[in-house]
């Protein structure tokens, strides 16, 4: 019988919205409470550990006009997971769009090792934040940034299928219409990312390269989900490729992951041509928004020192 702990913890990351050089950005989202569900599972368990986040997402219907408790731990196994979940998801109200009671979450096309299970829509509710072996996932969404970070060892092999094949059709409708677009970087393992920001904090010192390189295990290239586009100049956004992508990226399941302003809430410097892939839907309804994706999920990004 195999045994899957899963440790629940409240917590409060209001500290985190303060460790980044005191610029006072706090949005709505992150004065709430997120929910922090900690899954130890293996390889092997994988099949178990979406049941449990079925469960925790079944629940979640069932919850939804409860308030969060303030302050609360618990630990507990998967034998009482529905209890546990019930409570510690009661910040959740995503009754509209949460899964159907009976049908498992659809993957969105993600590979299990990419996301763990259906995500949520931000409601200006508690974020809930899953780590999975080592990898944290936000409503169901891998998050690399600097709050969170991904294990040394994560490595997908290269861009995720789902991505590639996306960036593929974005490039042949670009092309259609005379703009020419190609990924000049993709995956980058920890070992690579260790070097590259060895080299730009060297050249440019640690603080000037924290705002543009991200810190190995912190750079969204090792999810397999991100790469940049054609150049890595900003006056990229006012050529006819970077116009084309900021207009139509989303249609393909793409964000600009860095937007224009958004550096005190992203922890990195406008890139407009950094695109993370997060299907479809979800890359409208955040584009549509208006918000990064750290404002739409509402967590932080900051380093902890
Ligand atoms: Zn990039």
């Amino acid at each position: 019988m195999k045994k899957i702990m899963i440790y629940t913890v409240l917590l409060f990351c209001l500290c985190l919205c303060g460790c980044d050089g005191g610029q006072g950005s706090v949005t709505e989202t992150t004065s709430t409470v997120p929910v922090v569900t900690t899954v130890t599972t293996t390889a092997e368990t994988a099949a178990k550990t979406e049941e449990i986040v079925t469960v925790l997402f079944e629940t979640t219907t069932t919850a939804a006009e409860t308030t969060a408790p303030e302050t609360t731990a618990a630990e507990t196994t998967a034998e009482t997971t529905a209890e546990t979940t019930a409570e510690t998801t009661a910040a959740v109200t995503t009754a509209a769009t949460a899964a159907p009671e009976t049908a498992a979450p659809e993957k969105k096309g993600f590979m299990p090792s990419v996301l763990a299970g259906e995500y949520t829509y931000n409601d200006g509710s508690a974020p809930v934040i899953e780590i999975v072996d080592g990898v944290t996932y936000v409503n169901g969404i891998l998050i690399a940034n600097k709050t969170y970070s991904l294990p040394e060892d994560f490595n997908p092999g290269g861009l995720h299928p789902d991505a590639e094949a996306a960036f593929d059709n974005m490039q042949a409708a670009a092309a259609a219409e005379g703009v020419a677009l190609k990924i000049i970087s993709g995956y980058r393992s920890y070992t690579q990312q260790t070097k590259t920001y060895a080299t730009y904090s060297a050249r440019d010192g640690k603080e000037a390269a924290d705002r543009y390189s991200a810190r190995p295990g912190h750079s969204e290239h090792q999810t397999g989900l991100a790469m940049d586009i054609n150049s890595l100049q900003q006056r990229f956004a006012d050529t006819a490729a970077g116009k084309w992508l900021a207009a139509h990226c989303a249609e393909y399941g793409f964000i600009i992951r860095y937007g224009a302003g958004k550096e005190t809430e992203t922890g990195f410097m406008y890139e407009p041509w950094h695109i993370r892939y997060l299907g479809v839907d979800l890359a409208k309804a955040v584009t549509e928004s208006g918000l990064c994706l750290e404002e739409y999920l509402g967590i932080t990004s900051a380093y902890a020192e």
